[in-house]
């Protein structure tokens, strides 16, 4: 009994470890993949498809993690006072890259000090999935703008684009698992989000008018400095 329990146990800190480390890894993985995909607009055929065959592997690297990240449901998680507007910025620069791949200017608009209580991670993966989600719905190109503010007693974030929006019937379907109404979609991006949301006290809403955009708007409680 004792030997299984110690075998429990370990399994356990190894889904936890797992876990932390895919949180850490996937976003370099998604900058590094950012500045390939830049550079695989060389002149050079060779060089072309070297970069090429780096972002694939780094696309097939990013799957498993999402799959890991899933399977292991016993993430750790911290809670502490997070400054919005540093945190949103931090996740913004994350995904420059991406949105300049597709002409997009991303644009954040931030009120200073205001605060959430959450885990640093998961909120910045909250706003990375939510604008990468803008980005894709934009292939022509054009600007997103992220807001974060105080309004009374909770702290918003807003992320527009006016990129392909969805329909009653795809709004329906948001957040649940597997849903994805892309070629490539994982359909866990959103899943996640509502899950971090919540957990952090939060309200998230989508507007969103088919071929016009989508407003996303997550509302957290306001928190005290610490
Ligand atoms: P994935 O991005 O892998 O498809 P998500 O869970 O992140 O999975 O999103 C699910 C679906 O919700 C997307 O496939 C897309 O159809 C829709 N969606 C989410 N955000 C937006 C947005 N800003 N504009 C248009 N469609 C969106
Ligand atoms: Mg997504």
């Amino acid at each position: 009994f004792q030997e299984r329990l110690r075998q429990a146990e370990r399994l356990n800190m190894i889904g936890e470890m797992a876990a932390s480390i895919a949180h850490e890894v996937r976003n370099p993985l998604t900058v590094v993949k950012g500045f390939l995909q830049l550079l695989s607009s060389s002149n050079d055929e060779k060089t072309r498809l070297y970069m090429t065959t780096s972002i694939a592997e780094l696309d097939r690297a990013e799957f498993i993690i999402s799959d890991y990240l899933n399977m292991a449901k016993n993430q750790p998680e911290e809670r502490h006072p997070l400054d919005v507007c540093e945190l949103v910025e931090t996740a913004v620069q994350t995904m420059t890259p991406f949105a300049v791949m597709q002409s997009i200017e991303l644009r954040h608009l931030c009120e200073r000090d205001h605060y959430v209580q959450g885990d640093t991670v998961k909120f910045k993966q909250v706003i990375i999935n939510v604008v990468k989600n803008a980005i894709e719905a934009m292939p022509g190109g054009g600007i997103i703008e992220v807001q974060s503010f105080r309004q009374e007693d909770e702290v918003i974030v807003k992320v527009l684009d006016n990129g392909e929006g969805m329909t009653q019937e795809q709004l329906g379907r948001l957040g649940s698992p597997y849903f994805s109404a892309k070629e490539k979609g994982t359909g866990l991006g959103t899943m996640v989000v509502f899950r971090i949301v919540e957990s952090m006290g939060g309200k998230i809403t989508y507007r969103s008018e088919k071929g016009k955009g989508t407003q996303v708007v997550m509302q957290f409680p306001a928190a005290g400095e610490g």
